[in-house]
């Protein structure tokens, strides 16, 4: 008999539901147009990018002029930072973002460094908490931008953004969020939020892969990074991937309809599973703040135990998590998160994060602890 698998990775990638990929459907033959076309076939196409740009910028509370499509979370990072800098390239060269950003933000701040601007990498508290006073003392004369995420990935903080926009706007300095893990999963409002860029990806809401957005918020500076073409008012060159563009915001309008429900049922399996794990596993260690999180994110250490191993573990009793170490050509590789928080190693290389999803039931959760007491070490 086949084991039922159990899905507990939704902070890597989710499934994409039904409703989106029957309203994808119709545009990947029959309505196949360009949209730059001026014929009857584009403009077709055309209506339904217009069609998807209004339902993504009324959920964001943003205007439709101020959404981009691109391919993602990483190129919305990208053409933040490497946009925004190079306008600015006049004003000055210095740079503020965390140390817990996503990789798509960090590798990028890293190139911005090789090309002589300054970085100042904000640290957070053991909880993962950004205090907004630090970013307010690391804004000098030449800061040009500030990019701190929404909630991290791997510990599903969420930073305190709405505080660290009235510093930002203050002192006029432009603010991006790396808002991948939050939208459509906590309410997301540019305006209450008061950022200036904002990046998300569908396939993080059971959207499709390859598709997401950065909102420009309207005056904001910015150089395109992919050049060719017309589209998208001359800021991302390249023809719209119109079913994905269509299910984006068809997954957008699902997960903003069920947000609230899926909010409260995930917050409770959440802290069942912690309050059982540790009552179970008394010296099991959960990274992060414990209520300023995702309602999804569980992010524990195991003293003595190894991440990865343990993962793999899982996987063959057929429940799928992740680890925040990876092991390296025999050493381990612990997460940069993981190290800011200010963790021994023992605690840095022997985490997991359990994301839970639309799918995840208690019961779920229950062969998960099983699971876990029976391979971790005696
Ligand atoms: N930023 C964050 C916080 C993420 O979690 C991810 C995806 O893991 C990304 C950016 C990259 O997004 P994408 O996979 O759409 O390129």
């Amino acid at each position: 008999m086949t084991k039922r698998r159990i899905y507990l990775d939704h902070a890597a990638t989710t499934p994409v539901l039904p409703e989106v990929a029957e309203a994808m459907q119709p545009y990947l033959s029959g309505t196949f147009g360009n949209p730059s076309s001026l014929h009857w076939f584009g403009q077709e196409a055309r209506r339904a990018v217009d069609a998807a740009r209004d339902t993504i910028a009324r959920i964001l509370g943003a205007d439709s002029s101020e959404i981009y499509f691109t391919s993602g979370g990483t190129e919305s990072d990208n053409q933040a930072l490497l946009g925004v800098t190079t306008a600015l390239a006049e004003k000055g060269n210095h740079i503020i973002t965390s140390t817990i950003e996503h990789q798509a933000v960090l590798q990028t701040a890293k190139i911005l460094e090789l090309r002589g601007l300054d970085v100042t990498y904000i640290n957070v508290n053991p909880d993962g908490l950004i205090d907004p006073k630090d970013i307010e003392k690391a804004i000098a004369e030449k800061t040009i931008l500030i990019s701190v995420m929404h909630a991290n990935n791997e510990i599903g903080v969420i930073q305190p953004l709405a505080e660290i926009a009235r510093i930002a706007t203050d002192r006029d300095v432009p603010l991006h969020t790396d808002a991948v893990q939050t939208v459509g999963h906590i309410p997301v409002n540019v305006d209450h939020l008061g950022v200036d860029l904002l990046s998300l990806s569908a396939h993080k809401f059971y959207g499709p892969k390859g598709i997401g957005v950065l909102y420009i918020r309207r005056g904001t500076r910015i150089v395109p990074l992919i050049q060719g073409g017309s589209q998208e008012r001359q800021r991302r060159a390249g023809t719209e991937n119109v079913p994905a563009i269509v299910g984006m915001a068809k997954a957008l309008e699902i997960a903003q309809e069920t947000m609230e429900k899926r909010g409260k049922e995930e917050t409770e399996l959440r802290d069942y599973f912690i309050t059982t794990l540790k009552s179970q596993i008394p010296n099991a260690h959960l990274n992060g703040h414990p209520v300023k999180r995702l309602p999804n994110n569980i992010n524990i250490s195991f003293p003595n135990a190894e991440g990865e191993l343990l993962l793999l573990k899982l996987d063959m009793e057929g429940i799928a998590v992740s680890s925040g170490s990876a092991c390296s050509s025999g050493a381990i590789d612990p997460s940069h998160v993981l190290k800011a928080l200010g963790l021994p190693p023992e605690l840095t290389q022997s985490s997991l994060r359990l994301t839970l999803g639309r799918s995840t039931t208690k019961a779920h959760l229950d062969q998960t602890l099983q699971a876990l007491t029976k391979i971790l070490p005696h």
